[in-house]
């Protein structure tokens, strides 16, 4: 199954020319969602040729603008599109406020229902589940309550050795052998074993979005051994006094939070809009954690097993 996250928006609160403020799109196989929806990120969309009706829904962090401004502008379009499909909404207190007042005043009746989730912030615990996979947050320590997501594929079925099977097999065999079982006869005599034709599921993969918060080492079990991490890292190093008191990490500090959960890669991104050149940021984090890259905007990076 195809899962993977594209950098739309992986810019900070201060607006730059040709960057974009926070917003992710994930895919698992052919379900679209976005996390966080900084101003124009329909617009973003359409640039890489996504069809916005395609989403399921929203995931946003928290209300600092730089995350969430492009919402209202997205849910109109939706409802300008036709849309009736349901439409899942995930975020902090207010949101749905927010949205009802815009709605409201603009005397526009929205054609599809929203679903809200209203997280709490301060506790780590299951906001969404569809067939594939479970969201679940992780509290962050920002100026206003802020959680990230963590994405976790569900278990899969076992793979079928196909080389070992027969032509004539039928159809309930086979899906049985892929959820573990044995093939028995009415007698209780075994016909195929599970463990002769199949070989283990692939381990479930997972994909954790931190956007903004402090170093923060209580996140560290949630997102233990992850897949793909992305932290913020708005500062270099020498600024980290400047991140603490502004509730923000540094690049090196996502570094540190990376290696101590044993993540396989991070991403980093949301730099101050002072830096006009980020490889110092690549520098830092890579001083105590190798697997890092930059959220480039635009750049899609494939959740793989590994
Ligand atoms: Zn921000
Ligand atoms: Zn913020």
């Amino acid at each position: 199954m195809h899962f993977s996250v594209m950098i739309l928006g992986a810019g900070s609160a201060k607006p730059v020319a040709n960057k974009y403020p926070s917003a992710q799109l994930l895919t698992y196989d052919n379900e679209c969602f976005l996390i966080d929806c900084g101003e124009g990120t329909q617009y973003r969309l359409l640039e890489h040729k996504i069809r916005p009706g395609r989403l399921r829904g929203v995931f946003i962090s928290h209300l600092h603008g730089d995350h969430y401004f492009g919402l209202i502008g997205l849910l109109s379009s939706l409802n300008l599109g036709g849309r009736t499909e349901e439409f899942f909404l995930v975020g902090p207190r207010g949101l749905d406020e927010i949205i009802t007042m815009h709605f409201k005043y603009s005397q526009t009746p929205l054609h599809f229902p929203i679903i809200y989730t209203i997280t709490d912030t301060e506790s780590s615990y299951q906001v969404f589940e569809n067939q594939n996979f479970t969201v679940t947050t992780i509290p962050l320590d920002h100026r206003i309550p802020c959680a990230g997501y963590l994405f976790r594929e569900k278990p899969q079925k076992r793979k079928l050795i196909k080389e070992k099977l027969f032509d004539d097999m039928p159809h309930e065999y086979l899906r049985k052998l892929k959820n573990g079982e044995d093939v028995v006869d009415e007698a209780g005599n075994v016909l195929f074993k599970c463990l002769e034709f199949t070989t283990p599921a692939p381990p479930p993969r997972s994909y954790a979005y931190c956007s903004d918060t402090r170093y923060n080492e209580s996140i560290i079990e949630i997102i233990q051994g992850v897949n793909l991490l992305y932290h913020e890292a708005t500062f270099r190093d020498e600024l980290e006094q400047q991140a603490f008191e502004r509730y923000h990490a540094t690049a090196k500090q996502a570094g540190i939070i990376a290696a101590k959960s044993h993540v396989k890669k991070l991403l980093i991104g949301h730099f101050s809009s002072r830096y006009k050149e980020f490889s110092g940021f690549l520098e830092d984090a890579q001083s105590v954690f190798k697997a890092t890259e930059i959220a480039e905007e635009g750049k899609v990076f494939a959740i793989e097993h590994s």
